[in-house]
């Protein structure tokens, strides 16, 4: 064992948390920060392509893979989730959506006891992490290291789609992230010129440029040190070598909630009960870690229909290689824009007081595999992706052994509460109308899925249950709140230990509303600023 690393700060985790709050850390000039990372650093073009998203999906070398137990819920089709594991994390190969989510979603964390993340309290910071270069409006930032875009592709049929909005009865808005309204609008991407920005772009090769920011990679935490309840460290392994890393100040965990609480179990830091059997020694009883694991379950309504700008599967690859060259000299086409082009909040039925499905529209007609891996469809068309904006089912993860390499047992049924379904069973019905809205009807738009023999409530039931997969949102594992159960405090440190916080998506009380990466760039930005003001 070779004691060769210290710092004042250690992040755990180079994923969309770590590297931002790293360079935030770092960015006061004094302190020094390692940042481990169990993937690799790469500079493959593919992590830049905003259209190579579904061939980074599954790719074991950026890919954790995640599964969980066999999903009651769902025909007993377990839970796929892909993770990034590489340099930015799951903003290097997801889909790039930039959604704050909707301020109901802050103000019932706060509510909920966690005072100072209502959405006033959180709109700061959301500011501060952006570039946006659509409208000016009050509620957006400027001059924040995140480039935020509005879809460079958005094309005629995202704007078919938001017609049909409209003529459902769904406002459409200019800024779809403009706080606190709700409604439909064009997509934002976090994009640069077309190119994906994830936070090793935006904010991580900045920061290593300053030097005052180290990175490890292909380094893989597997426990924390401790003196007594305070953390000093952690012990990772880097090629067949393990290496202890000393924090003079703090150590913050950023791997993500299908890890963070899997480092912490193997930690000591724990339900006592489900720790000592495994012969891992207790540092402080923490009943929840690992617990309240939820995700939006997602299911895709498509349609036929040969509108402009949609993307076809016989692409072929004189067509894809002019894609791809049309985006490296231009930033433009559909290579160039996340896969999603349009986004709305609404209501699945006329009983819901606020919204509570989220849509997604894509310019192509998606099948999701028995996995839930999205693919292309034989049909030149169209798809929406329903969601449920608060979903009710809950799960859990905890360790299947003391090895940190063994994967955790995860369990979470997606469907597992009536409220989840039947909401869902209205968001599906609700992308049928808008796709046999007046507009999409004038455009000789025709529904394939879930078609004619998907009418009554049980027939959609079915097809929820067979089609759905998750939109790759794990959170919660980590909760945050004010009662002594809760794993984090408010201020994101951990009950029962000195020295240690968590910053990533495992911290939310409760899931946003919408796709996840911004608002744990928020999280990342808050917690930069608690650990400079703890400083003070
Ligand atoms: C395919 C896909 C598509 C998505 N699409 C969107 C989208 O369009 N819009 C959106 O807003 N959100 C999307 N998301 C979700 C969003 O990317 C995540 O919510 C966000 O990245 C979570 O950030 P995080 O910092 O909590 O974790 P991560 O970004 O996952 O970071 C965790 C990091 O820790 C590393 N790590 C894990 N364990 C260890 C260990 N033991 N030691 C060292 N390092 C470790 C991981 O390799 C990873 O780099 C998508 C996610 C995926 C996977």
């Amino acid at each position: 064992m070779t004691s060769t690393f210290e710092a004042d700060f250690i992040v755990a985790g180079a994923g969309t948390a770590g590297c931002a709050l790293a360079s935030r850390i770092a960015g006061d000039g004094e302190s020094r920060v390692l940042l481990l990372e169990s993937g690799e650093d790469s500079a493959s073009l593919r992590l830049r392509m905003p259209g190579a998203v579904l061939s980074l999906m599954g790719d074991p070398r950026y890919d954790w893979n995640y599964v969980s137990a066999p999903d009651a819920s769902r025909r007993n089709r377990p839970v796929r989730w892909s993770a990034g594991r590489a340099v930015g994390g799951g903003s290097a190969i997801n889909g790039l959506v930039f959604n704050r989510g909707l301020a109901r979603d802050f103000d019932a964390w706060d509510a909920a006891g966690c005072t100072g993340w209502s959405a006033a309290d959180v709109l700061p910071y959301f500011r501060r992490l952006e570039r946006f270069d659509g409208p000016a409006g009050e509620t957006r930032g400027r001059e924040g290291p995140q480039s935020v875009e509005i879809n460079r592709h958005a094309c005629s049929s995202a704007r078919l789609f938001l017609r049909a909005c409209g003529e459902s009865g769904i406002r459409v808005v200019e800024d779809i992230n403009d706080f606190p309204p709700d409604g439909a609008g064009l997509t934002q991407t976090s994009t640069q010129g077309g190119w994906r920005m994830s936070t090793r772009e935006s904010y991580l090769r900045p920061a290593l440029r300053s030097g005052r920011v180290r990175l490890l990679t292909s380094s893989h935490a597997h426990r924390l040190l401790f003196e007594g309840r305070r953390c000093t460290g952690v012990r990772f392994r880097r090629g067949s070598e393990f290496f202890d890393a000393h924090a003079k100040r703090e150590l913050i965990v950023t791997a993500g909630a299908l890890s963070t609480p899997k480092l912490l179990l193997l930690s000591g830091l724990g339900p006592a009960n489900a720790l000592r059997p495994l012969g891992i020694p207790v540092v402080a009883h923490a009943p929840e870690v690992g617990a309240n694991l939820q995700d939006h379950a997602g299911v895709a309504v498509s349609a036929a229909g040969d509108v402009d700008g949609i993307i076809r599967r016989d692409l072929g690859w004189p067509r894809s290689w002019m894609h791809g060259a049309r985006w490296l000299l231009t930033g433009r086409g559909p290579a160039a824009g996340g896969a999603v082009l349009a986004t709305a909040y609404a209501c699945s039925d006329e009983s819901a007081r606020a919204p509570d499905v989220h849509l997604q529209f894509f310019a192509w007609h998606m099948r999701l595999d028995s996995d839930g891996k999205p693919g292309l469809g034989v049909e030149p068309g169209m798809t929406v992706i329903c969601s449920v904006c608060q979903p009710h089912a809950r799960g859990y993860l905890r360790l299947a052994g003391p090895d940190p390499l063994e994967p955790a047992d995860m369990r979470l049924e997606l469907l597992g509460s009536a409220h989840d379904l039947r909401t869902l069973v209205g968001g599906v019905r609700l992308a049928r109308r808008l796709l046999a809205a007046p507009s999409m009807r004038a455009a000789r738009v025709t529904e394939l899925q879930p078609g004619p023999r998907g009418r009554s409530t049980a027939e959609l039931e079915d097809y929820c249950r067979d089609h759905s997969g998750s939109q790759f949102h794990p959170a919660g594992t980590c909760r945050m709140g004010t009662d002594e159960d809760s794993v984090v405090d408010t201020t994101l440190r951990v009950r029962g230990a000195a020295g240690l916080r968590i910053a990533d998506a495992s911290i939310m009380p409760a899931l946003t509303s919408a796709n996840t990466n911004a608002p744990v760039l928020l999280i990342a930005e808050k917690a930069a600023e608690l650990i400079r003001s703890a400083d003070r």
